[in-house]
C-alpha cells in the first residue's frame, strides 16, 4: 500500500514539474500594429508579405529592468512607440514588445501569438521569439523561478519550431554579417547587457541536449 502511495506521489510530482501553464495576457494587436509590423518588416528587412508572421528560428532572452509585470506590460501594450523613446522612434513607429514575459515568480505570460513579429532585437525580429524577464537590476536580480521558467519555455518552443539559436540580447550584434541578419541601417545599433552572462550560461547548460548552433564569432565585438 505504501509503495503504491509513493508511486502516486511520484507521478503527481513529475506531472506537476513538467506541465507548466502559459497565461494569456494579450497586448493590443490591432490593425494599426499589423500595419506597423508589416512596414517594419518591409523597411528594415526588405520583407514584403501579407501578414505580420514569422518563422521562428531563434529565441532571444531579455530582462526588462522595469520592476513589475504591470509596468512592463503597459510599456508594450500600445501599438505605437511612446514619446519617451525618441532614440528608436525615427527608425519605426512600431512599439517594442515580446512574445513572452516571465514574472518574478516564474509565471509565463503570452503577450501575442508566437508567430507574429515582435520588436525586441535589431536585425533579427523576422525570425526571433523574445522572452522578457521582469527585473534584472542589481537590486532585483532574476530569480530561480524565472530561470526554471525560461528553461521550460525554451524546451517548449524548440519542440514546436525549428529553433537553431538561443541567444542573450547582449549577443545580437554577433549576427551582423550572418545570413539571418537583415537590418539595412548600419548605424542602427543599441548596446545591450541583458539578460546577463550568468543567466545565459545556466539556461544553456540546462538545454544542452537541444543542440543549438553556437553563436557566431564577431570580430567587431572583440574590443567590447
Ligand atoms: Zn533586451
Amino acid at each position: 500500500m505504501n509503495k503504491l502511495l509513493y508511486i502516486l506521489i511520484a507521478i503527481l510530482f513529475f506531472s506537476c514539474s513538467t506541465s507548466k501553464k502559459i497565461v494569456d495576457k494579450p497586448i493590443v494587436f490591432d490593425q494599426k500594429r499589423v500595419e506597423l509590423t508589416q512596414e517594419y518588416l518591409s523597411e528594415r528587412y526588405g520583407i514584403q508579405q501579407e501578414s505580420p508572421n514569422i518563422l521562428p528560428k531563434m529565441i532571444v532572452l531579455h530582462y526588462t529592468v522595469i520592476p513589475t509585470l504591470n509596468e512592463a506590460f503597459e510599456a508594450f501594450d500600445a501599438a505605437t512607440l511612446p514619446d519617451w523613446r525618441p532614440d528608436i522612434q525615427n527608425v519605426s513607429g512600431l512599439n517594442v514588445s515580446s512574445q513572452f514575459m516571465v514574472d518574478r515568480d516564474g509565471t509565463i505570460y503570452s503577450l501575442m501569438p508566437e508567430t507574429n513579429m515582435a520588436r525586441h532585437v535589431i536585425g533579427l525580429n523576422h525570425c526571433a521569439i523574445g522572452i522578457e524577464n521582469i527585473g534584472g537590476t542589481e537590486e532585483l536580480p532574476l530569480t530561480r523561478a524565472q530561470l526554471k521558467a525560461n528553461i521550460w519555455l525554451v524546451e517548449y518552443l524548440s519542440d514546436k519550431y525549428p529553433i537553431d539559436y538561443l541567444i542573450g540580447h547582449y549577443e545580437y550584434t554577433n549576427f551582423v554579417g550572418h545570413p539571418l541578419w537583415l537590418e539595412k541601417d548600419e548605424t542602427y545599433r543599441t548596446i545591450k547587457t541583458d539578460p546577463g552572462k550568468d543567466f545565459m550560461q545556466k539556461v544553456r547548460k540546462a538545454t544542452k541536449n537541444l543542440n543549438f548552433k553556437p553563436v557566431p564569432e564577431n570580430p567587431e565585438n572583440n574590443d567590447i
